[in-house]
Order: structure tokens, then sequence, then C-alpha cells
């Protein structure tokens, strides 16, 4: 893809630099780019590719996605250099050793990190608007807030974007459908087949190179990702939010959307999926309850959690409130270092496809490094190595705020703690499991529920403060046997820092 051809320096030649996050040719830089006088310029930086432990899978969707896209854009007719470098300087400064004189630009990148670098070189940013909130007027919205709460947040959107509005009412008659959003998974539930996504050449030069069993999980172009949309659309989309909660080792996706690694790299765009949403509740293809459910993660969740990570600042990824200093568990990296069951199957899950849905990411997962006390900025880095849409943006706000409460609740008002009866209510993962979801003491305790009460204990009197907690702490308090549990809680927790329980 390199190409020595001279082009002439002058102010309408530029280059145009796309980060793996940006694949998308219409919005960013590349909105209204010229291929008879821009240059393209893409790296793959050995930061990215062996920095750190990634997930193949999650390397493997990165590069191949921007290694298809810079071919499209070749086959529009745009000089690509597509490079390999160290660094993203290093390949930018090797781009522009070819075009001496023409300025970089950018869409404003989606990390601090990126930013600060970019913009130390020198490149000019225009607004990212990958997303449908810029930043500054997130910014605008919550410098007006006590609280951040999303849900003031979100119906601010509808009535702003227009969306699942009827003139100024909310379409249904409510903001939300949560409490109809919440059934347990059906038992022997099979759903609809996965959708599996072709590989060709390009995929199989990346997967090469990086040492990576093909899938047919992700797809890795804009055409893969539009079929997963139509895919959503056509048979999950209806079913979506009742069982949006739902967890269940009989199926691996249940009815989420699977769409989050195509809009976190720009194969899709926001504003496509909202519309593609849209159209299909007002054919009355879908209940008012899925529409709004999904409509909210994205107008809502997605939009917040962009926002707070830019108004927080670079500062926020580093917060320990709680003081929790366990080091990661043995059973992140390894799902055979565990007997929970939940646990096992999960890990699994994600070393499989570099992906579980929202509630194992909170409930299971954060939940348990919240209440093991496990170091927040550990798991974060956990966190963001093995998730297939885990940007930076994203992933911070998701397990410092949401996830570990390690913000001291700026964004979520109340942990997100939880013992083995919400995880035995929401899922099938506790039959087959050696711990029992209804004891907290004994070595059948679930580990889960001896640990919720024991978290409880050794935060009360900051938690105390929080209105929100006192029925939990009031719970607490009528404990007969917390001494006993104590001591089984740090049974639990030997375990599993030596990898057995
Ligand atoms: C601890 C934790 C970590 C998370 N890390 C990530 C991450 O790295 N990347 C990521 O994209 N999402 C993350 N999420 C949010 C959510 O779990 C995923 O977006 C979702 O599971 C992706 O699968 P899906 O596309 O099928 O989503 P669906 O359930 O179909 O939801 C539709 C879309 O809504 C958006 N969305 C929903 N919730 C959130 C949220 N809390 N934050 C941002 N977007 C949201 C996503 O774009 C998603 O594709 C995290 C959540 C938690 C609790
Ligand atoms: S009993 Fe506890 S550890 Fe076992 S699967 Fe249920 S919640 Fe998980």
């Amino acid at each position: 893809m390199s190409s020595t051809a001279k082009l002439v320096s002058g102010a309408k030649f530029k280059i145009i630099y796309i980060p793996f996050d940006h694949l998308h040719r219409e919005f960013g830089a590349l909105k209204g780019a010229d291929p008879s006088v821009d240059v393209i310029a893409m790296v793959e930086s050995a930061r990215m590719t062996t920095g750190r432990n990634w997930h193949k899978e999650r390397l493997f969707f990165l590069i191949s996605s921007a290694r298809h896209f810079a071919k499209s854009l070749e086959s529009e007719g745009f000089k690509v250099e597509y490079v390999k470098a160290a660094t993203t300087i290093d390949g930018l400064d090797a781009i522009s050793g070819k075009y001496p004189g023409l300025p970089i630009i950018c869409a404003e990148p989606s990390s601090f990190r990126q930013y600060e670098a970019l913009k130390n070189h020198g490149v000019t940013f225009v607004e990212n608007d990958f997303f449908l909130t810029s930043r500054s007027l997130f910014k605008s919205w919550a410098d007006g807030q006590k609280s951040y709460l999303m849900e003031n947040f979100y119906r601010k959107q509808r009535v702003r974007l227009n969306i699942l509005m009827e003139g100024a009412e909310p379409a249904g008659g409510a903001w939300n459908f949560d409490k109809e959003n919440r059934l347990p998974p059906p038992k022997k539930y099979e759903g609809p087949p996965y959708l599996e996504h072709a590989r060709d050449e390009i995929d199989a030069e990346v997967a090469a190179e990086i040492g990576h069993t093909l899938t047919t999980t992700w797809a890795t172009t804009r055409a893969g990702a539009l079929l997963q949309l139509k895919n959503f659309i056509d048979n999950h989309f209806a079913e979506f939010g009742p069982l949006e909660d739902a967890m269940t080792v009989e199926n691996w996706a249940l009815h989420h959307s699977l769409l989050s690694p195509y809009l976190n790299n720009g194969l899709l765009h926001a504003s496509e999926v909202i519309a593609a949403a849209e159209k299909a509740y007002k054919k009355g293809k879908v209940p008012i309850e899925s529409a709004e459910g999904f409509i909210r993660q994205i107008i809502g969740w997605r939009e917040y959690v962009n926002g707070m990570y830019w108004f927080l600042g670079p500062d926020y990824r580093e917060n320990n409130e709680l003081q929790a200093k366990r080091k990661l568990l043995p059973l992140f990296t390894d799902p055979s270092a565990t007997k929970m069951n939940c646990i096992k199957e999960t890990v699994t899950d994600i070393n499989d496809r570099a992906w579980v849905h929202h509630i194992p990411r909170l409930m299971l997962l954060s939940n348990l490094a919240l209440v093991t006390g496990t170091n927040p900025q550990e798991f974060l880095d956990w966190m963001r190595e093995v998730f297939i849409d885990a940007n930076e943006w994203v992933m911070v706000p998701n397990v410092i705020g949401m996830g570990v409460h390690a913000d001291g609740g700026q964004m979520m008002t109340k942990p997100y703690a939880a013992g083995g009866a919400y995880i035995s209510r929401m899922s099938n993962y506790c039959k087959p499991c050696e711990y029992n979801p209804k004891l907290r003491t004994g070595e059948t305790a679930c580990p889960f529920t001896t640990l919720y009460w024991d978290f409880l204990d050794r935060h009360k009197e900051t938690f105390a403060k929080n209105h929100r907690m006192s029925q939990q702490i009031f719970g607490l308090n009528r404990l007969s046997d917390l001494p006993e549990l104590k001591e089984r809680a740090l049974e639990v927790l030997e375990g599993l820092d030596k990898g057995i329980i």
C-alpha cells in the first residue's frame, strides 16, 4: 500500500490521518475528502500490536478492519500510506518524510493520551463527530447538574434528537420501560442462529501475522457490520428488551446486538443504528419496551459514557476511593483457577470471543472485583486487554465509575454489589455450581453471597452517609452470623488468591 508518488506541496493538499477507531468514510476527517488531493495515513503501531497482552481476537478485529478500510479507500482512488512503526508518531514522521510540507489533519482522537500526542506533533484537529453529542455540548449539560444522572441526560437526548417522541411526550407514554425488561432466561433457550462472518485473504494474512486462529464471530468490513445491524433488527430487536439482563449457558449473546465493536471502530455510526431502530419501531415490528431499551443504550448510555470520559478528565482513571489493593485474581486469566461456575463460564466465553454482554461485565466480573477489593487499575487493564470493544473512553468510566465504584460515586449513586441471589435469579449458572447462592457461611456458601456482606461491613462507615444504601446497611446490621461470615470471607479471599475457590 505504500507509495513513493510525489504530490505537489500546497495548501489544498493534506495528509489525513485515520486512527483505527475512525473507520468511516462519511465522518471525521474523511468527510468531504478528495482522492485527487488528499493522502491517507494509517499507522499500525507496535505499541498497539505488541504493547500489551491483547486478546488475539481483539487485535485481529482491529487490524483486519483497518486493512480492509485502507483497501476500500484505495479502491476509491485515494493514495493510502499504511505503515508499521514503533509508535503512531514515528509512523506519521515516516509518511510526512515522503510528502514534505503537507499538513496533517485528523478528527479529534478518542483518548486523552492520543489527543496529547497528536496535538504535540502539530496535527490539526477537526471535530470528532463519531458521537451524537459533542464534547462541548455534554460539558454544558454536566456543568448544570448536581449529580450526573444518566436518566436526566437521556431524556434531554430524546427531546434534542427527537427520537421516540410523540410531540412533547415520550412514545408509549413513559421514558423508561426497565421494569418490563428484567426477565430471567427461559428454560433451554436456543434463539435464532448466530450470524457468521465469511473470511477473505486480508483476514487470513492478519491472522497468520499475529498467530490467531480464525473465527467467524466478528465482521472486519463495513459490509459485514451492516449485515450484523440487519441481523439484529430482523431477528433480535423485538426480544432485546425483556431478556436484556438474562444470562444463560445455552446462548452466549441472547438478543444483544453485538454492534459495539463496529460502533467503536467506526465501521458503523450511531446515527445509522438509530435510524434503523426507529424505522423498525415505526413499522410496528418491535414493542416499545425493546425499542426504548435499545435506543437508550445508544443515545443514552453510550453518549453519556463518552461525555463523562472527557468531562471527568485524564486523572479519573486513577481513582481508588475504596482503597482496593488486592492483586488481580488468577481466575480472570485462567477459568480453571475457580470453581465458581458463573465466573468459569464467563471467562471461558471471553477467551473464546472477547465479548460477554453487559450483565456479566457488571454483575459478575466487576461485582467480583468490587467485593473482593481488587485494585481498580489492575482490573481495568485486564478488561481493556480482553474485550473486543474496549476503547479507553468507554472502558474507563464503565469500570472505574459503574463497575467498581472507585470514583466515590461521581458517576453512580451506589455501588453495583450483589450476592448470589441476583445471579441465581437472572441466570442458569447456579444449579450445576459447587456453591449455594442462598448460603453465606460454611464451605458451600456462594462466594458472592459471603463477600457481598463482607464488603458492606468493610465499608459500612462510608456507605452509612449514602441514603441509597440504607436498606443494605439495615440488612447488614440484622445479620446474626456476622462473625462467622467474616471468618468465611477471609477463607474465600485467600482461596480466590490461590485459585482454589
Ligand atoms: C464494566 C463494564 C465494562 C464495559 N466496557 C465496555 C467497552 O469497553 N466497550 C463498550 O462498547 N461497551 C462497554 N460496556 C457497555 C456494554 O456492556 C457493551 O457496550 C455491550 O455489552 C456491547 O454488546 P452489544 O453491542 O451487544 O450491546 P447491546 O446490549 O446490544 O447494546 C447496544 C449498544 O449500546 C451501547 N451501550 C450500552 N451500554 C453501554 C455503556 N454502559 N457504555 C457504552 N456503551 C453502551 C453499546 O454501543 C452497545 O453496542 C461495559 C459495561 C460494563 C459494565
Ligand atoms: S452459586 Fe454463586 S458462585 Fe456458583 S454460579 Fe451461583 S452465583 Fe456463581
